[in-house]
């Protein structure tokens, strides 16, 4: 059998990184590594070659050579989705689609073949059991969460490894917690379910055998679900990072309750995380306990904030607007937070109803719903009625991205987040960094619209960060990428 793994292309969105990425030299942020693992489940005796849009086209040629497509991917893929089911149909293929967009059960995916509802573990000897006999099923499904104790490590192999800019790894799936609009939760439960420390080192191996060097993006939709195994972990990651002479920097996500946790933060730092996108999102207590994120009610949100940078890790910062609680001033207060906090990476969203959440119930049984929701959290994406008005909701959050990201407001701010990390955090430039910070010196600081903030942007950090030359660039090139999506949300 010969089985040809295809990824939709991902719009233009914070995770895509699209206008870094050109500073990089790179296709995409992050390999397919759902995929990948499916690829690893498959017979050994199956032929099997990746494609991944968001690298290279599809051609004709891949889909000729096929005799059966498999595609995964969320919700935010599905215009591309749609469209490569249809492609590979018309060239006579059977299609297979997985990945959390099934579970959405968004229209896109309904034209192929199967469909596969869960986690691959559990449902994958079923179908190909099923396809080499020809009589495959148009849907399973499993509600049993499996153990990730039983994953292969992902065919990395058959990735463009050099076409992205980062690798990735999953430690862990679910969160214990319970906000209102989240999917992870719907998906893949409340109880986290980790893989051992051997399974995650001999992923590291493999990248270091395939030559990868560079950031490594631990996927896990709450790295510190389970404090208990992620602190079994770290240390072992310590040592093999030492052991390896420090080839990876780890960017994860987690939750906020991180900042109580002083032996986490520091084991995570000892380990090599740079960076950990926690969903923060509004300073408003009343949004907070709306939304039944508790653990954001703990403590104060800004100390919070500065343990984790005072730790040398880097937060980037997931905000809300659109909450029912939310008051006549929550964008002044939202911008107010983000500046104080001096978090340069802001990702701010508009409340978005994904499909079978709390949040979608809710509002269903309110008759709420508008509609579909297309999962990325953007003007387009307001998928309810909202308590506040519409227009000023939408207005209010134009305004927020243009403040958050006019230049000199994220240069700013990116300089305060410096003065406020640990003095541990040193990240100088390093061979491989330096043809982007040549093209951030050529195309933000002489062919910009912003340059005069950037220069001061580095002027400051010649005086006070000469130790950080990395971290600098790099904050500068994901400004770029920020400004241009700002500025596409103004144009649309
Ligand atoms: S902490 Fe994050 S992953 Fe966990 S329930 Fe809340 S939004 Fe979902």
């Amino acid at each position: 059998m010969k089985v040809l793994l295809v990824y939709p292309e991902f719009p233009d969105t914070f995770w895509s990184f699209k206008h870094a990425l050109r500073f990089l030299g790179k296709r995409s942020a992050f390999p397919p590594l759902g995929l990948l693992t499916v690829a690893a489940m498959l017979p050994e005796s199956w032929e099997k070659r990746l494609v991944d849009v968001n690298v290279r086209p599809l051609r004709d040629s891949d889909l000729d050579w096929a005799d059966v497509v498999f595609l995964s991917g969320m919700l935010v893929q599905a215009p591309s989705m749609q469209e490569l089911i249809a492609r590979a149909k018309a060239h006579g293929k059977r299609t297979v689609v997985g990945g959390p967009i099934v579970s959405s059960q968004d229209a896109s995916v309904a034209g192929a073949h199967h469909r596969v509802e869960g986690e691959a573990e559990e449902i994958l000897p079923e179908l190909i059991r099923d396809l080499e006999r020809g009589e495959a099923r148009p849907f399973y499904k499993r509600d049993m969460l499996p153990d990730p104790k039983t994953s292969p490590p992902p065919l990395l192999a058959l990735a463009e490894m050099n076409r992205y800019s980062s690798m990735a790894v999953q430690f862990s799936r679910g969160c214990p917690f319970t906000c209102e609009f989240c999917d992870i939760i719907e998906i893949y439960g409340r109880k986290p379910r980790s893989k051992t420390p051997g399974q995650i080192l001999a992923e590291f191996d493999q990248l270091h055998r395939l030559g990868w060097r560079g950031r490594v993006f631990l996927v896990d939709d709450n790295f510190i679900g389970n404090k208990k195994s992620v602190k079994a972990l770290l240390p072992s990651m310590a040592e093999w990072m030492r052991a390896h002479r420090s080839p990876f920097s780890f960017i994860t996500e987690a939750s906020l309750n991180l900042a109580e946790d002083d032996e986490l933060m520091s084991g995570m730092r000892k380990a090599g995380f740079t960076s950990v996108f926690l969903g923060i999102e509004t300073p408003v207590a009343e949004c907070l306990k709306e939304t039944t994120k508790f653990q954001n009610l703990r403590h104060d949100l800004l100390t919070s904030v500065r343990r984790i940078h005072a730790h040398g890790i880097e937060v980037m910062g997931g905000f809300i607007v659109g909450f029912d609680h939310d008051p006549p001033d929550v964008f002044d207060r939202q911008i107010q937070f983000i500046r104080e906090a001096a978090i340069p990476l802001s990702m701010v969203g508009l409340l978005t109803a994904l499909p079978n959440t709390q949040l979608w119930r809710r509002l269903k049984a309110e008759g709420r719903l508008l509609k579909q929701s297309i999962g990325n959290n953007t003007l387009a994406d307001l998928n309810f009625i909202p308590r506040m008005d519409s227009q000023k909701l939408l207005e209010g959050y134009r305004r927020i991205l243009q403040t958050v990201y006019s230049p000199r407001e994220y240069f700013e701010r990116a300089s305060a987040f410096m003065a406020q990390l640990g003095s541990s955090a040193r990240t100088p430039l390093v061979f491989a960094d330096l043809l982007a910070a040549v093209r951030s010196l050529c195309r933000q600081g002489l062919q910009s619209n912003y340059r005069t903030e950037y220069w001061k942007f580095l002027l400051r950090a010649a005086r006070q960060h000469r130790a950080r030359w990395g971290m600098v660039f790099t904050l500068a090139i994901m400004g770029h990428h920020c400004f241009e999506l700002a500025q596409a949300q103004e144009n649309s």
